[in-house]
């Protein structure tokens, strides 16, 4: 019976195009990933503030009023500038709503943001700062455009699996982080660096479709599972840094990540540069004099320290300090500090916050044979790697 109602609508032929017509009507809250198992789609905030925006397929595509559901074919290759209109979004020569979604009707073309390529659909909002472009895909596909920002995709596969693995752990553990602005994550610093399909790479793809679904856990539920770069020997207990107690976040002596460039580090850094930075960060410091760095944490990183300047003195926490400075002046707080006659001289040891993942020290343990299991596990001990349904 079935096979005939089949055959009579052509329903084999209309099938695919009901499905993408639900597509268009409502994303939905899973797809099929590339791994072949159901997975979450995440929203990520690519541009925000633009007056227009261009966007273009080498394939069909079309363009969906989000509100109206009313959509205009669009043609391929075709560059179509996107602009912020009085009465809403205008697409070429037609305006449609506040909100639109731009799809790729073709299964080998992407959409072009910019000249950039990204997976899936985009999403183009209108706020009173100008437009917002809002990439909508599959959490591997977001993935694949992580990796090879965080960590070199010439690094051995097992240290790029323990990379997926925080690094998926960390989105599931931040879904909706800029709901407010409409969507998930965003693609700087602030969340992961995010860069779409052009920084892609076969290697690291792997590594992320061959974790699929994977995460930390501890006692069954999701880990916190932070990382940076190198901790120059010994991580750091999280309330070292934050303050808060995580039992899965205890230092270790992590002797694998020699290879950093940051392992050690010297920074000649002018009091007039620290003044204007503490200042920035409203402290309110004048001149300053001299520096003491008055206790240390337990994995060797400066706790508590003290400000001399021209008008008293302050004390801070050394994260902070690292925080207000800047974090890629000062890479770590597990340092020293001396004077020249001018400047302060600063000698540290690797770059980062130093809790959780030392991503140069994961690289470190798969060369030396470690599966990304035993790395995670060595960084985050008692977690467990596993399967999580979402
Ligand atoms: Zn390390």
């Amino acid at each position: 019976m079935i096979k005939v109602i089949f055959k009579k609508y052509n329903l084999v032929k209309i099938f695919p195009a009901f499905f993408l017509l639900i597509w268009l009507v409502k994303v939905p809250a899973r797809v099929y990933s590339l791994s072949g198992t159901p997975e979450t789609i995440i929203k990520v905030g690519i541009l925000s503030g633009k007056k227009r925006v261009h966007i273009k397929s080498y394939g069909k595509l079309e363009v969906v009023n989000i509100n109206t559901l009313d959509f205009v074919r669009l043609k391929a290759g075709t560059d179509y500038m996107v602009e912020a209109a009085a009465e809403g979004i205008k697409v070429g020569d037609k305006i449609l709503g506040n909100e639109v979604r731009f799809v790729s009707l073709s299964r080998k073309e992407m959409l072009t943001v910019n000249g950039q390529r990204f997976r899936d659909t985009i999403m183009i909002k209108k706020t009173k700062e100008g437009l917002t472009a809002i990439n909508e895909l599959g959490l591997d596909g977001y993935l694949f455009g992580v990796l090879p920002v965080e960590v070199s995709p010439a690094w051995p596969i097992e240290s790029l699996k323990a990379q997926a693995v925080v690094s998926r752990t960390y989105v599931m553990n931040n879904l909706g982080k800029y709901k407010s602005k409409g969507y998930d994550l965003s693609s700087d610093i602030f969340s992961q660096m995010y860069k779409g399909v052009e920084v892609e790479n076969p290697k690291s793809n792997r590594a992320v479709s061959e974790t699929a679904g994977r995460v930390l856990t501890y006692n069954g539920n999701l880990a916190r599972a932070y990382f940076y770069s190198s901790c120059g020997g010994y991580t750091a207990e999280i309330k070292e840094v934050w303050g808060n107690d995580i039992l899965y976040m205890r230092g270790v002596t992590c002797p694998y990540c020699k290879d950093s460039p940051r392992y050690r580090w010297e920074k000649k850094i002018s009091p007039s540069l620290i003044k204007e930075k503490l200042n920035k960060k409203g402290y309110n410091v004048g001149e300053v004099e001299d520096i003491k760095f008055l206790s240390r944490t337990a994995s060797g990183r400066i706790k508590e320290m003290e400000i001399i300047h021209s008008a008293g003195k302050i004390s801070l926490r050394g994260h902070k300090f690292r925080m207000a400075v800047g974090p890629n002046i000062v890479m770590s707080t597990m340092m020293s500090i001396d004077r020249s006659k001018e400047n302060f001289l600063f000698y540290g040891r690797g770059w980062g916050h130093g809790a959780g993942m030392c991503q140069w020290g994961a690289k470190g343990q798969a060369e030396r044979g470690r599966s990304y299991k035993d790395i995670l596990e060595f960084y985050f001990p008692g977690t467990k790697v596993k399967k999580w349904a979402y």
